[in-house]
């Protein structure tokens, strides 16, 4: 954790009417709490990087530090790094496999996932407890808090892979280059694809079908291939994020 991201929950309430505009007295527990003591070992006295869901990065100096709660001054005075220029389809993984992406896909700045089905995504997936609302949101606050940024990314399910491609997907890439990643073709090499905005769609650890890569192209989708290592959905991702975001 290299930033404790905050919530509009954790302001003290009867502080805000008296603070400056950017500077705010917060009050945590748990998770965070346990991080601070446990891991950072601070004390009372200690400035600590802090940032606002959705607003600002800056410092937190520490006033008050016990088993219960840990209080804090934080002047929230500096932007976030600014977002990754590429959004993120995701043939949806192994529930295990989705976190450890979600987290490094975010902490790369991915602003936008759709996590889709197509025929080889295993159908059990989508029943894990692992998809809910706020256990996504658990791994993106960790993407968030290992690269020092506050702005959450919003995450899109969407099952039906036809109807997705021809109804949504058109609009979606409109102004976007749009890029699948398959090792099976003399695709283009990422290093080739120019700068600008970008969606890309990434397939599952079975592989796509010959019907999906052809739908997809049929939409305007040019397929890349990093060469004939075949990665792991974890690996690829940020492998091609690295070459196709400024
Ligand atoms: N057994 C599957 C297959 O043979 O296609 C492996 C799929 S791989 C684990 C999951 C996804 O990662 C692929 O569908 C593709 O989108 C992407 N991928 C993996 N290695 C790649 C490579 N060398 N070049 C481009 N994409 C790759």
């Amino acid at each position: 954790m290299n930033l404790i991201l905050l919530f509009e929950d954790d302001l003290v309430a009867s502080d805000l009417k008296d603070s400056p505009a950017d500077s705010f007295l917060v009050e945590l527990k748990g998770r965070r709490l346990e991080h601070v003591k446990k891991v950072v070992r601070s004390k009372v006295g200690d400035e600590l990087t802090v940032g606002l869901e959705g607003g600002n990065i800056g410092k937190g100096k520490v006033t008050h530090l016990d088993d219960e709660c840990l209080r804090m001054r934080v002047v929230l005075d500096q932007e976030p790094p600014p977002p990754a220029d590429i959004a993120l389809v995701l043939a949806l993984p192994r529930p295990n496999v989705l976190n450890r992406t979600l987290i490094a896909a975010t902490s790369m700045g991915v602003k936008t996932f759709y996590l889709i089905n197509t025929m080889r995504v295993e159908k059990s997936f989508w029943l894990s407890p692992k998809l809910s609302e706020g256990k996504i949101k658990d791994q993106l606050i960790l993407g968030l808090e290992q690269a020092k940024d506050t702005v959450m990314p919003k995450v899109f399910f969407k099952k039906g892979f036809k109807p997705f491609v021809e109804d949504e997907l058109p609009k979606l890439i409109e102004g976007t280059q749009a890029i699948v990643a398959h090792p099976y073709v003399d695709g283009e090499s990422p290093d080739e694809i120019a700068k600008g905005t970008k969606t890309l769609v990434v397939g599952p650890e079975g592989g796509f079908i010959d019907y999906e890569i052809e739908k997809l192209k049929s939409i305007g989708f040019k397929p890349v291939s990093v060469g004939e290592r075949i990665l792991r959905v974890e690996t690829i991702v940020p492998v091609l994020l690295s070459k196709l975001t400024s």
